[in-house]
């Protein structure tokens, strides 16, 4: 059995002092590689750090939107160059818009300079990148259509929109990823989009220490979680566990081709 959780926080407060057992029940879980994604400047670099602890870990660099006070041009080329010194920083994320709070919807134009700004970093790179979209689809939609004109790929992380808008990201070429809310119990509209994404563009998550899947619901996610959701879309898309672990973790490695580093 091989997984790969494309998208979790070791970076965050609630995870990063305990990486070496989480590690250890991520392996005892089946999970054989973990992309570790920064959220801002500081934790870009740490990500970069992380990668001496273990062969499992990649990384992903950029400035999400809730971080968006953060970014200058400094910060940005400052993420860029640790892209590009690291062959085991397999994309550039998170980044995105965010308009669900009010306090990011104030941000929403600065967002969308600094998003754009990372996905000429990402072509630049030759580089994925994983997005964030939160109340923001058009607005993401239009960057990524445009985007993906130019070679750009990656993937629309823990989606949780409908079908008709996930397949505008398919026809851009992008894979869609799903957490853990889609093992709960009042989001089954969600798991029903995940059964219908083509099996070549499927990718699943814990996005952890947030959003732990059924039966560990409330708990602080982490890694060794995702076999809970990994199971449940198995089942969901008539597959074996094993099977669709298989599918994913190479839909992974087609997206992400540094993770053959
Ligand atoms: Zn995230």
């Amino acid at each position: 059995m091989r997984i790969i959780d494309t998208h979790c926080h070791l970076i965050s407060d609630a995870l990063k002092d305990d990486i070496p057992n989480i590690l250890a029940r991520a392996q005892e879980a089946g999970l054989t590689k973990i992309i570790n994604i920064a959220y801002n400047l500081e934790s870009s670099q740490l990500v970069v750090e992380h990668l001496k602890m273990s062969s499992m870990l990649y990384a992903a660099v950029g400035i999400q939107p809730h971080d968006v006070a953060t970014y200058s041009e400094e910060t940005a080329t400052a993420i860029s160059n640790i892209a590009l010194n690291s062959n085991r920083v397999v994309a550039i994320g998170e980044i995105g818009l965010d308009a669900y709070f009010e306090s990011t919807r104030k941000t929403l134009s600065l967002q969308q300079t600094c998003f754009e700004h990372f996905l000429d970093i990402a072509c630049s790179l030759d580089l994925p990148v994983v997005v964030h979209v939160r109340n923001t689809h058009d607005e993401v939609f239009q960057l990524i259509n445009k985007y993906s004109k130019k070679g750009l790929t990656g993937v629309i992380h823990c989606f949780t929109g409908t079908y008709e808008e996930a397949k505008q990201f398919l026809d851009c070429g992008f894979y869609i990823s799903f957490a853990g809310i889609v093992t709960f119990k009042n989001a089954s509209s969600i798991a029903d989009v995940a059964q219908q994404i083509p099996e070549n563009r499927i990718l699943i998550e814990t996005d952890s220490p947030y959003l732990a899947p059924v039966p560990m619901r409330g708990k602080t996610n982490e890694p060794s979680y995702l076999a809970h959701t990994c199971q449940f879309l198995a089942k969901k898309r008539g597959k074996t566990h094993e099977d669709f672990s298989e599918l994913t973790y190479s839909n992974a490695h087609t997206l992400f081709k540094r993770l053959n580093n």
